[in-house]
């Protein structure tokens, strides 16, 4: 999964290029960034999609071969596209990061860490079924490998993210 650390605060407009200052409009409940034209910039959560791949008790892992995080360890997933669904997204990102093709099997759950040192993002996660391969690491995995749950490498986890997911995971099947 991709994170991007804490975003800067945008200070142009994007509809006409002015400046953006924080106001606060009578027509809103929180300050807003807002340029000399009236334009509001709104600013909010970007959507990971992400989906632990599993076949016969196993699950697939990579190891990231970008940063943030590089060396550690997570499933597929990154942003999603604006033309897509969240199934697909999550099936897109297990073929492109380690080769295999996934049938999307239910939701692990949807994460969120707000605050100021927050990412910014909601992570939802899904389950997999394998429904074909074969592995092949793309270019943000440095490796991919399956793993029985009592591998899951818990001090090597690229996020807390990942760790939450990978434990609700665990939980539904027990
Ligand atoms: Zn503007």
């Amino acid at each position: 999964m991709n994170e991007l650390p804490p975003s800067t605060e945008p200070r142009f407009c994007p509809a006409c290029g002015d400046a953006l200052n924080q106001q606060l409009l009578p027509s809103e409940e929180r300050p807003r960034l807002v340029c000399p034209q009236g334009h509001i910039l709104y600013v909010n959560p970007k959507i990971i999609v992400g989906v632990i791949p599993e076949r016969r008790g196993k699950l697939l892992l990579m190891r990231r071969a970008i940063e943030p995080r590089h060396g550690f360890w997570t499933f597929p997933g990154g942003f999603m596209e604006i033309d897509e669904s969240v199934e697909e997204c999550a099936a897109r990102e297990a073929l492109e990061e380690t080769g295999v093709t996934v049938r999307i099997d239910g939701l692990v759950g949807v994460y969120s860490r707000p605050g100021p040192a927050g990412p910014g993002i909601v992570s939802i996660v899904y389950r997999g079924k394998v429904t074909g391969g074969p592995i092949s690491p793309g270019r943000e995995a440095l490796e991919v490998r399956w793993f029985v749950p009592s591998e899951i490498p818990w001090d090597g986890l690229a996020y807390e993210t990942t760790r939450w997911a990978l434990r609700d995971w665990l939980e539904s099947k027990r």
